[in-house]
């Protein structure tokens, strides 16, 4: 962290604010310039509050140089995280997993049609809702506990781990006896409370970008998670809110490279939430493969004019077959397998 004080700043005022960072174990390094006097902090900035020091009326700013999340940091874990899904593994060097099912879970017999025209076409997880985040409280909220049992029962099946998004702490234990890949919504990305009880549990969790988050608040979201003892946490992007209006949300696919710099920790992306719209999810899929994605996470409906949410993004079999197809030819290209 650098600290700019004002040209006239008091001696004693700047000591008194050294000592207290050399109380918390940061040194600080002077530079005397004829305008101004900048220092150097060395030590473990993370927990200080750069807004605070920056009110302080003698400093003219403050700029941070390392970033304020530790656990999810590249630079202090070099090596690529690989996370263990019920024995699919999530990660650099791993083939891209691929996540499919529908939106939300509806009935028995759907759950059953779909998993197993997904496991057929190569996903190896199931992903479906029983808890759902609905922007409108009279649309379908999903079948909860009932739902899960039904994924489970595709699990055993079909061989594939399963992926549900969790909305409150209160669901926990179930979900840690049932599910294999907590997920947590993008509504729920800074929901604080709950990324810390998660971060008490020894299950991996699908942590989704928030709908308005930049890429440093979703890695602190991560590092809640972590700091609590749960390193398994993968990240998803599913798309942003920008004034375009043309697709549901503007699909920020650079955080692909930018997380692989930034972090170790999986990055899996979402095609269907972030177009909303199922003619653009191949594309954006073979797009997020092409990027270097370590997953992507999709909806499948084998009736999608009648599913009970987000039909309109949700794939045929058949169109998630193809895409399949041609995304194993990519992920050739990028030296991963599909
Ligand atoms: C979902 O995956 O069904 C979902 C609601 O996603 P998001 O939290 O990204 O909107
Ligand atoms: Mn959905």
């Amino acid at each position: 962290m650098i600290i700019t004080m004002k040209k006239n700043a008091p001696r004693q005022e700047i000591d008194r604010l050294l000592r207290e960072l050399e109380s918390q174990g940061i040194s600080a390094t002077e530079i005397q310039g004829t305008d101004y006097n900048v220092f150097g902090l060395v030590g473990n900035t993370t927990s200080l509050d750069a807004r605070k020091i920056e009110g302080l009326p003698f400093v003219d700013n403050v700029q941070r140089v390392s970033a304020p999340y530790k656990l999810a940091n590249r630079v202090f874990h070099p090596e690529d995280t690989v996370v263990d899904v019920g024995g699919v593994k999530i990660g650099a060097g791993q083939p891209i997993a691929v996540m499919a099912g529908p939106c939300a879970i509806e009935n028995r017999e759907l759950t059953d049609q779909i998993a197993c025209e997904v496991k057929k076409a190569g996903a190896v997880l199931f992903r479906g809702g029983a808890y759902k985040p609905r922007t409108s409280p009279y649309s379908f909220q999903g079948l909860g506990l009932e739902g899960i049992q039904y994924m489970a029962e595709v699990r055993e099946r079909y061989h594939m781990p399963i992926v549900t998004e969790l909305m409150s702490a209160d669901k926990i234990d179930e979900f840690v006896e049932h599910v294999d890949l907590i997920q947590v919504g993008a509504r729920n990305m800074q929901n604080f409370q709950l990324l810390k009880e998660l971060g008490r549990i020894d299950k991996p969790i699908l942590l989704k970008r928030g709908l308005a988050n930049t890429i440093e608040e979703w890695l602190m979201s991560a590092e809640y998670i972590m700091a609590g003892g749960n390193e398994k946490v993968i990240l998803c992007e599913r798309g942003i809110r920008t004034f375009e209006k043309y697709t549901r949300n503007t699909l920020d696919l650079s955080v692909v490279p930018i997380i692989k710099q930034r972090s170790h920790l999986p990055i899996v992306i979402d095609p269907s939430h972030a177009t909303g719209d199922r003619k653009l999810v191949e594309a954006m899929s073979l797009a997020a493969i092409a990027a270097g994605a370590d997953g992507l996470i999709i909806e499948v409906h084998t009736d999608p004019p009648h599913a009970a949410s987000d039909g309109a993004q949700s794939l045929y079999p058949e169109q998630f077959a193809s895409l399949m197809e041609k995304g194993r030819a990519i992920a050739k290209v990028v030296g991963r397998s599909l």
